[in-house]
Order: C-alpha cells, then structure tokens, then sequence
C-alpha cells in the first residue's frame, strides 16, 4: 500500500503540543513506510480561522522539522497533485457531493434557524434527553420548502443518519468501538452559507486525496462513526483510523493553558532543540517494546509504529522535556551547538569575535547545558562584569582566610608562564601544599571570585579561558570586596 497520511489543522490558534504530536506521528508513520504526508488547512470556519494561525502552524512544523510533501508552501501557494490543500478553495468540490447526496435522497434541507436550534438544544437537555437534532426537518413536502424559503429562509444541507443498529469504528489504536446509530444525529454537512462543515470536507477530502491513514486526537473519535456513514453513502472506502490518546498535564485534567506553554513556538523561545521536542512528543502516547527514551537521528522513522501507540492518556512532564534536551544539547557537535545557540547568544549581546572566543567558551560549558537559554546565561562571565550569586559570595567568598587566598594566588598566578590548564592546576595546588590547606579550601573561592559561581566545569580550564590579566584582576577585585 503507498501510505497517505495528512495533518489537517483548523488554523483558528497556535500549533499545540498535542497538535504537533499529532503531526509528528503522521510524519512519522509515513516515513516509515515511504509513504507521502500532506498538510490540508482547514479553513472552514470562517470567524475563527486566521492568516496568523496558518503561519504559525507552518512555522512550527518547519521548526520542528517535519516536512510535508503536498500542501501549502505559504498562505497564498499549494504544492501538489491534489491542490488546492485550503478548504476554502474546494467549495465547487464539497458542493457537488452536496447535491450528489441530495439526488440520492440522502441528504435534505434543514430550514431551521440558530434560534429555534438553540431553544430545541435547551428542552433536549432540561427533559433529560440526548442532545441531537431531532429531524424536524427531515420529511418537509415540496411545498412546506417552498413556503419556506418564500419567507426568506436560506437552508442548511443535513445528511439522514440511520435510525437504528449500529457503527463499528475499527480504530488501530482503540481496536473496535461501536456507536447506536440513533445516537448519532443527522449532521449538517452545507451550512447556509455554502460552506461545508468539519465532518463533511473532512471525508471528502481525505478520499480526494487517497489518504489512507488518518492519524488523529482522540477527540475526532466520536466524529467517525458519522464519518464513515458518509463514505458509506458516497460509495467510497474508508481509510483506516487511528486515534491518539489524550494528553493530560501532571495534575490528572486535560493539558491546557495552566500547564503552562502550550504552543509549540514557545519551545522554541525556551531553547529547546527541535530533535528533543520530536523525541520527546513521540513518546506521549507510543513506546517500544523495551520502553527506549532515546533516539538519535533517523532512528524514530526506523523505530515508530502505529501497533505501539497506547490507549490510556499520556502525561506531559516538561522536567522530562528538559532532561532529554540536555542530552540532546551535549550530544551536539560545536558547530551545530553554536548554529542553535548563536541568536540566543546574540539576544544577550554576545556575537562576533570576542576574547576568549565563543566557540571555545561554548565547548567548555556545553556539559552544563539543558537548554539553549542556558548557554549565554553560562558564558555571560567570561565576557561581563562577575555578578556574584548568593551562594558564592555568603556562602564560599565571605569564610575566613579567604581574602589571603584571592591575593596570594593574585600574586602567584600574576607570574606563571604559560597560563594554561597544566601549569595554572600545578601551580594552584603547589600553593595549597605549602600552605597546608585542603583543596576545596582554594578551588572554591577561586571560581566564585572569577565567575561569581559555585559550580561549572573544569576549573583550570575556565582560568586559562578566561586569561590571566581577567584571572588576576578579578582575584583582587573579589579580595576587595571582603
Ligand atoms: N481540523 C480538525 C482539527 O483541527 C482535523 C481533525 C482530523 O484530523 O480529522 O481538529
């Protein structure tokens, strides 16, 4: 089979973390299988979809690195055989099925305004009774519509469910869920102002189109039965479904908004890699056999597989995001270390040629790193003013005798030639010998007085970064203030 599978955003928000997983894993499984993934908007509500939205959403899934091979290149072009992807250039399609549906009496006009609609909705509910549209509409004669469109009603276009037995959704990830038909209501599928609904384009579109996996959130789940009743009554097959577990935040409710970020594009502010975000979101909802949290460069194509995705929701745990970027971040080579951390250097002023190079304080941090907001925040002292943290100033530099520590090493180190990690770590430990002081007593102070820090990497090798006239100067200038 030449897999198919789209990722179908209504552009009415920011791409979320559960959209992009859902993207994620359409790119994914059609990757595996040398299939084609295809972005569709779905601009069909008119008052909520925006141009911001569409950007944001391709922006994000650039971002994140999941190319799509049919769809929209910008808000104006599509690419590809089935052009338009943006629903709202496919009304001539989704009108035609309309009136197919029509013909076929399987499909009537529904004269019933917003109002009407919202007052049945309300007696539906205070009678205790399941909210659906109850076919008021359904068996209007010919001339009860002409009556009624001579009294100036436009029609909405609703689709006739059966009324009795059942739909079996055979969903990958579910397995088999069934739905009572008398459950399901006859669904507008044309609103009055032409323009087709969710559920109708939807199906319309994902058989235009050849999809032949739709990989979605679960929340569509009680979309499909109705779904495949219109393939049914299309006479088209349906594809094969898989939906998505839920995602919760830590707290048990339903990710949202007070979770924090929820927009991909503030993970990106946040410093995070875009190969720990897709790692990261693959495992929301799919594990391997051997519950592997890792997977470096092509290895999640090879790995991901639709038969591993789980039911049960998924927790988002950003302090496992975190420590997953961190590995990510040190398993980077220099230069796409400083490719990634280059503008959030530059947003903190560091950029250019500067003494001792970025490049060279960026390796000796790099270990430290969890995020890519982290760099600058870990090399700022080489370049500015030490801002002494609390720690470092109560809690190591203001001790007895470490004033005559900073000056006699000020001295010491004034001196030694040449001023590199070897010589600086014999040179600071001879001092402790002769001095009869344990090394802590020395290394301490020494890094909160040149980097105003308790911690960091290798000492000797941040002094010899840092050069001996900053060294020296900064020795004095902490003594100074004791
Ligand atoms: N436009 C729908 C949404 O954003 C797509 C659902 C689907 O994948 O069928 O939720």
């Amino acid at each position: 089979m030449n897999v198919r599978t789209r990722f179908a955003p209504s552009p009415t928000g920011f791409l979320h973390i559960g959209g992009a997983r859902t993207t994620l894993y359409n790119w994914l499984f059609a990757r595996r299988h040398q299939g084609v993934f295809i972005l569709r908007i779905e601009d069909t509500d008119e008052v909520r979809s925006t141009e911001d939205s569409v950007q944001a959403i391709l922006d994000s899934m650039r971002w994140l690195g999941l190319d799509w091979d049919e769809g929209p290149v910008d808000q104006q072009k599509d690419l590809g055989p089935y052009a338009p992807y943006y629903q709202m250039k496919r009304l001539e399609l989704y009108q035609r099925h309309v009136r197919e549906l029509v013909q076929a009496g399987k499909a009537y006009p529904c004269y019933c305004t917003k109002e009407e609609l919202d007052a049945m909705r309300k007696l539906a509910m205070a009678e205790k009774r399941p909210v659906r549209y109850e076919g008021r509409c359904r068996d209007l004669t010919d001339r009860q519509r002409s009556e009624l469109e001579a009294s100036g009603r436009k029609p909405s276009w609703r689709f006739r469910m059966p009324d009795e037995g059942q739909t079996v959704v055979d969903d990958m990830v579910r397995g088999r869920v069934s739905f009572d038909n008398k459950l399901l209501q006859d669904l507008v599928i044309q609103k009055t102002t032409g323009g087709p609904t969710y559920n109708f384009a939807c199906v319309v579109d994902d058989h235009h189109m050849e999809i032949t996996h739709v990989i979605r959130g679960d929340e569509h789940l009680s979309n499909t039965p109705s779904q495949l009743r219109l393939y049914e009554a299309l006479g088209w097959a349906p594809p094969c479904f898989a939906h998505l577990s839920m995602l919760l935040g830590p707290d048990g409710s339903k990710l949202s908004k007070r979770h924090g970020a929820t927009s991909v594009l503030e993970y990106k502010t946040a410093g995070f890699l875009p190969a720990a975000m897709r790692n990261y979101l693959a495992l929301l909802g799919w594990s391997t056999t051997d519950s592997r949290q890792l997977f470096f460069g092509d290895e999640l194509i090879g790995a991901f597989d639709l038969a591993g995705c789980q039911k049960n929701p998924a927790v988002f745990d950003r302090a496992k995001l975190e420590w997953m970027n961190g590995e990510y971040l040190r398993k980077l080579d220099l230069r796409e270390l400083m490719a990634h951390a280059g503008p959030f250097l530059a947003a903190a002023g560091l950029s250019g040629a500067l003494t001792p190079p970025l490049e060279r304080t960026v390796a000796l941090e790099q270990e430290k790193c969890k995020l890519l907001t982290d760099v600058p925040n870990r090399v700022d002292f080489f370049y500015k003013e030490v801002a002494f943290a609390e720690k470092a100033m109560a809690g190591v530099l203001r001790k007895p005798g470490v004033k005559d520590i900073l000056l006699d090493l000020a001295g010491a180190l004034g001196g030694l030639e040449p001023f590199e990690e070897k010589p600086l770590e014999g040179a600071i430990r001879d001092y402790c010998g002769q001095k009869g002081l344990k090394t802590s007593q020395v290394f301490h102070p020494v890094r909160a007085a040149c980097s105003g820090r308790t911690e960091g990497p290798t000492l000797f090798g941040m002094l010899a970064l840092l050069g001996k006239d900053k060294v020296v100067g900064r020795l004095r200038a902490a003594a100074g203030l004791l």
